[in-house]
């Protein structure tokens, strides 16, 4: 597929490219000298950036000057690593791909096939006449779509439920967004992780303090380690812990087995407030609902394996050999153990 030409504009939107880096070398400038004191504007954005995303789990779209929007992100990456903390990277990567996202569905030219294909390697090809109206625009090959509808709960990325033709799985535009996002998120995040922190002068370090106190307090860890807690709950948890939305069945499922695992409505609440839809009155009655405190007043069991595994939220791995729910996985480490 022919790359249309970036521009300063599209690098201050996308600057995870890998043309940012072409740009600052281009300026002669190396990311430890953006840092320095002469370019505070771009520090200040780099930590807006960072708060934003902290506090409100989206960062802003607007800017008012190109240059200071791109130097800001490697900046707001060198700050977010020197945090060295995992909630924060997390939360940081999946608020600008977010933003990202924001972004794409607001794009006049062809330039979400094109990022796709740039990001995962995957050229979306056209659909052909007659989808259009389904608006599945593009179609893309069955285990490349297979390989990442596993990560969505939502039924409409169940295989069952979507149209394939010769190989290949038709989308919506919207859905190679999501799935860019995705990526994207997964690229920041890794690329925090594999970074480097670099020294800090006193001043960035306060910048570093300040961002830490912004941050929202990490939810209460119940152990989560593999010996205790089976895949599935694990995953809610760690969703929860990055700030990311946890499927209906899986906060179900957490919180049920969590109750079973004799956590109280207050601790497993205690796990929320990352969320950025948190509303503790709603999640206090699911919780207690759950718990048999409201409502028909019967606790709910913890549901099979079978049952999870048809609401999509199944993470087997190895560990859980044969086991018919949830519980024995606990039963089972705690014996070996
Ligand atoms: S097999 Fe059971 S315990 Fe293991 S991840 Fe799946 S649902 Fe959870």
């Amino acid at each position: 597929m022919k790359l249309v030409e970036l521009g300063t504009e599209d690098l201050a939107r996308y600057p995870f490219l890998d043309e940012t880096g072409e740009y600052i070398r281009g300026l002669d400038l190396s990311v430890e000298e953006i840092t320095r004191a002469e370019y505070h504007e771009v520090l200040e954005r780099a930590k807006s950036r960072v708060i934003d995303a902290l506090k409100k789990g989206t960062i802003a779209c607007e800017f008012y000057n190109r240059e200071i929007e791109i130097l800001s992100f490697p900046v707001a990456l060198v700050l977010i690593k020197a945090t060295k903390i995992e909630h924060i990277i997390s939360r940081y990567a999946l608020a600008e791909a977010k933003r990202v996202e924001t972004f794409l569905l607001k794009e006049k030219r062809p330039i979400i096939p094109i990022m796709f294909e740039r990001v995962l390697n995957i050229e979306p090809i056209k659909a052909r006449d007659g989808f259009d109206r389904l608006h599945l625009e593009y179609k893309i090959p069955l285990v490349d779509f297979l390989k990442r509808a596993v990560q969505f709960h939502t039924t409409s990325w169940r295989l069952v439920n979507r149209v394939i033709e010769e190989g290949f799985v038709l989308v919506t535009t919207t859905e190679l967004v999501r799935l860019l996002r995705e990526e994207i998120y997964e690229m920041i995040r890794s690329r925090l992780k594999s970074s480097s922190v670099i020294k800090l002068d006193q001043r960035l370090r306060d910048t570093v303090d300040e961002i830490i106190r912004a941050a929202p307090p990490i939810p209460a860890k119940f152990g989560i380690f593999s010996g205790e807690y089976p895949p599935c709950v694990t995953k809610a948890l760690e969703l929860l812990e990055t700030g990311q939305n946890v499927p209906h069945y899986g906060r179900f499922l957490m919180t049920a087995f969590l109750l079973h695992a004799g956590k109280s409505v207050d601790n497993i609440i205690d796990l929320y407030p990352g969320v950025p839809d948190f509303k503790e009155r709603v999640t206090r009655y699911q919780v207690e609902h759950i718990a048999g405190l409201r409502g028909g007043r019967t606790a709910y069991s913890v549901p099979s394996c079978n049952t999870i595994l048809s609401n999509n939220f199944c993470f087997r791995n190895h560990n859980c050999g044969t086991i018919k729910n949830p519980l024995q996985f606990r039963r089972r480490t705690k014996k070996n153990s």
